[in-house]
């Protein structure tokens, strides 16, 4: 088979453990899931009746437009309808992005660790990677910076950052996109913006800087996963232009209808923001009482430093049935990202990792 060269430096991308494997594999306790950072209060109670009444009409593709979820997000985000382009998750965005912008003789802007798509994806269209170590779990903007050139055509911002949770104030973001050319992309990823307790309205970027995306997504706060929706929010003239790599019925029609329906409830991610940022809080004083670095997180995850092998961490906590994800996955090697879940489930957690703690103090 003739592939392209860089596939064979690719791998599938490798998810959080599902309940079902642990299930079978590991442990007798009640399993509770906390490696992909969902929504632990599952989604808002205004989905399931707009599901149940669907017609049945499978059979007919879905809108291609996604009017009704582009008029109503338009509407609740106060931008014109053209300035969105919704797609099968932000991991189809980035492919989208990626496919347009980036190719061989070519190069793109990010920070390490971060999420990982930016990098599977630019490396699969064959252009170079300028990956900018973060500087203690935070955006090195002015590295970031100085890595742009003439051959850079996107640079990537994960905002809240994926592993480590931290957040760039929205002043800091208008002194750096004021200083990046304005024929290269940059994109916002926000994939957990709605977690954020930091003021500021990002959006507002986009009239300054039409050479911006704002990535955000139906899986976190809304609790969609499953239907993979996301959407990107940028200038009229880039949404056009992308339309063009975006698949056609990209979105499916129970994923259009539950969106619209979720997002006409603002109460449900109200609730859900107040709940993660008290839970966040109790993470924040277990580390300190216990020794523990916690990066300053903005988002519905914390990562925890154990110095100590994060694998061992992981799979004691599975034994536990916890599942959780490996720093060693995400450049982190002596930590652990934990999703932050209902209360119950967070003491769990936490009584699990004092046990930890404890043995490997006796052990050792
Ligand atoms: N961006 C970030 C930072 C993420 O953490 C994720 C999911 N883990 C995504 C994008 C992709 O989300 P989705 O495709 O479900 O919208």
């Amino acid at each position: 088979m003739k592939w392209k060269e860089q596939m064979h430096q690719l791998h599938a991308y490798q998810p959080g453990k599902s309940i079902a494997e642990v299930k079978t594999h590991h442990t007798r306790h009640s399993i509770i899931k906390l490696a992909s950072n969902e929504n632990p209060y599952g989604y808002s109670l205004k989905v399931d009746p707009v599901l149940k009444e669907f017609g049945g009409t499978l059979n007919i593709y879905p809108d291609g437009k996604a009017s009704k979820l582009r008029a109503d997000t338009a509407s609740l985000l106060e931008v014109d309808p053209n300035q969105l382009i919704f797609t099968n998750g932000t991991d189809e965005l980035i492919q989208i992005i990626s496919r347009s912008l980036i190719q061989p003789g070519k190069n793109t802007v990010m920070a390490t660790p971060t999420f990982s798509q930016y990098k599977h994806n630019a490396v699969l269209e064959g252009g170079e990677v300028r990956e900018i170590p973060l500087i203690d779990g935070i955006h090195d903007l002015d590295r970031m910076l100085s890595a742009i050139d003439e051959n850079t055509t996107v640079v990537w911002v994960c905002n809240p950052n994926n592993p480590t949770g931290t957040y760039i104030a929205i002043e800091k973001l208008w002194t750096f996109l004021k200083k990046v050319p304005n024929d290269v992309f940059v994109v916002l990823d926000e994939a957990y913006f709605e977690y954020v307790e930091q003021p500021g309205n990002t959006i507002e970027l986009l009239e300054d800087f039409p050479n911006v995306m704002i990535t955000r997504t139906f899986s976190k706060i809304y609790g969609l996963a499953s239907l993979r929706v996301g959407y990107g929010i940028s200038s009229v003239d880039i949404i056009q232009k992308l339309e063009a790599a975006r698949p056609p019925f990209n979105t499916n029609v129970l994923g259009q209808m539950a969106a619209a329906a979720a997002i006409s409830d603002q109460e449900f991610v109200k609730e859900c923001f107040q709940k993660n940022a008290a839970e966040r809080e109790k993470y924040y004083a277990f580390s300190l009482d216990n020794g523990l670095k916690v990066y300053l997180s903005e988002g519905n995850f914390v990562l925890i430093d154990f110095k100590w092998d994060g694998d061992e961490v992981t799979n004691f906590l599975l034994e536990k049935g916890i599942i959780v994800r490996s720093g060693k996955q995400l450049g982190f090697p002596t930590c652990v990202r934990i999703t932050i879940g209902l209360t119950e489930q967070n003491e769990r957690v936490r009584e699990a990792i004092k046990e930890f703690i404890k043995e490997r103090s006796i052990n050792g």
